[in-house]
């Protein structure tokens, strides 16, 4: 994502009260935190938040935490929040590098990771967020019956994904390459900024879902 540094992002995003700020203090803290028993979904790369706020809207019963690296990004999700906020989501500004330190083991029902970077260099693979090395924290993090649901539009990742899968021995419990035409998948599913910007273009959308 081409980045625009926007001034004044830090000290918002370190002053709201829809950033968790010092989440590792919150392992296995967040079911208080959200002051409920429900399931916490998660999602990673959260960019500027349409997709987890549209979920936070449609489903009071679960709670969403969303994960954004970068402050000048993060932002654009506050400034909606401002306008409507949601007491079942709320955002965290870290690297995802640090999953397991945030969430105490079997915490998440549901991680989702929506267009992430590709890192297509061979040398960043394990930056990928379906490289074997997140796909251990993902299975820490995730409960009994916890899943991850992947999309994108990128091929290359989506089958380095598929094989990072199976090596990883986890299970495949949907799969599509071409997402928007496929109804038993696409029933109910939520674009995001991403989705909406590459599927105007024509990319068909590729999305997995998987079991640890
Ligand atoms: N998910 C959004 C969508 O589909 O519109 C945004 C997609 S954008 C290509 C990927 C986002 O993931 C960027 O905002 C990037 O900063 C964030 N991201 C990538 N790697 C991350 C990581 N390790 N931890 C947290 N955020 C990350």
């Amino acid at each position: 994502m081409r980045l625009r540094n926007i001034k004044g992002a830090g000290e918002a995003v370190a002053a709201s009260t829809y950033v968790v700020q010092e989440p590792e203090q919150q392992a296995g803290n967040w079911n208080t935190l959200f002051g409920n028993t429900n399931p916490i979904h998660i999602e990673i790369g959260m960019g500027k938040g349409r997709f987890l706020m549209t979920l936070a809207r449609q489903n009071p019963g679960i709670n969403y935490v969303g994960i954004e690296r970068y402050s000048s990004v993060l932002i654009r999700a506050l400034q909606k929040m401002e306008t409507d906020p949601l007491s079942n989501l709320l955002f965290l500004c870290i690297d995802a590098g640090c999953l397991e330190q945030i969430f105490a083991p079997g915490e998440a029902g549901r991680i989702y990771l929506n267009f992430s970077d590709p890192w297509p260099k061979d040398r960043h693979a394990r930056r990928r967020l379906t490289s074997p090395e997140y796909l251990s924290r993902y299975r820490k993090v995730l409960d009994g019956s916890g899943h991850v649901e992947f999309k994108t539009d990128n091929e290359a990742l989506f089958d380095f994904s598929l094989e990072s899968i199976e090596a990883a021995g986890w299970k495949l419990a949907g799969c599509t390459r071409n997402l928007h035409l496929d109804p038993e998948m696409n029933a109910g599913n939520v674009m995001t900024e991403y989705e909406e910007k590459f599927s105007a273009k024509g990319n068909p959308i590729y999305k997995l879902i998987a079991l640890p």
